[in-house]
């Protein structure tokens, strides 16, 4: 008798202990991100801050077409359009707000390098094998930060191409590198603002086309000459330390992308 009771006590106990534990985790404050950035306070139009900056950086790929969002740190009408169909392609509530569903969201898809959830560090510093985002024009963490941009944008276009792998065939490449593979001489991916992608899903000139959409002001794609194998995306209007000037730029006229029709 005594044996049987102390059994269902334990067993009990063993039963309570995981709904205990689903309460606890309940209950516990709204989940803080990672590694990498917490958001402290909703954003909305007329805020500036670094958070602002920060939440840029991460919805910049939803800039609509021909457009981008400067990362300026204030919360203008771009910004909020821009987080208001990075809610739409989520499945959110879309108000253009950056509030708890925003963070959540975004909280899901960085990862604690900061780096979006389908990208990584290592596969955009692939140049000739890796240089630590070394040898180009810029300082080796100001490359690193605008291949953190990049990358961001590649995650936008990605999901909007259905959530399909895009692979990066060449991303930052120093002085070197670049020579090497015969690059332009003021190459956006000597600033680690470009890169080159290919897709097992969508054809090349679905890609370049669904990039004109996702802050992307350089494409080059197939029937622009040596890009017929991948598409080029780069972010040239927000570089002000190239020499070219900051307009967009693109051309793939096997897929209808040039200038005035486009
Ligand atoms: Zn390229």
């Amino acid at each position: 008798m005594r044996v049987n009771t102390l059994k269902r006590v334990a067993v009990a106990f063993a039963l309570a202990l995981p709904g205990a534990a689903i309460a606890a985790v309940v209950a516990a404050p709204a989940a803080h991100a990672d590694g990498c950035y917490t958001w402290n306070r909703t954003l909305t139009q007329g805020r500036s801050g670094d958070d602002v900056r920060q939440l840029q950086i991460r919805i910049a790929g939803w800039a609509g077409h021909r457009d981008i969002v400067k990362n300026d740190g204030r919360y203008g009408p771009k910004t909020a359009a821009a987080v208001k169909r990075f809610q739409q392609a989520y499945g959110l509530r879309a108000d253009g707000i950056a509030g708890p569903q925003t963070y959540t969201k975004l909280y899901q898809l960085q990862d604690n390098d900061c780096t979006p959830a389908h990208f990584s560090y290592s596969e955009l510093d692939n140049g000739c094998g890796g240089s630590g985002w070394s040898g180009g024009p810029l300082s080796a963490s100001q490359t690193k930060q605008n291949a953190l941009r990049t990358m961001w944008k590649l995650e936008a276009l990605r999901k909007s191409l259905g959530d399909k792998p895009l692979y990066v065939s060449s991303g930052f490449r120093s002085r070197a590198c670049n020579n090497q593979v015969g690059g332009a001489s003021d190459s956006q991916h000597l600033y680690g603002n470009a890169a080159d992608v290919t897709s097992r899903t969508s054809s090349l000139c679905q890609v370049a086309r669904d990039a004109r959409d996702n802050g992307f002001s350089g494409i080059y794609g197939p029937g622009y000459p040596d890009h017929d194998d991948h598409v080029h995306v780069d972010s040239r209007r927000e570089n002000n330390s190239d020499s070219s000037s900051n307009t967009t730029s693109w051309s793939a006229p096997d897929c209808g992308i040039g200038a005035g029709n486009d």
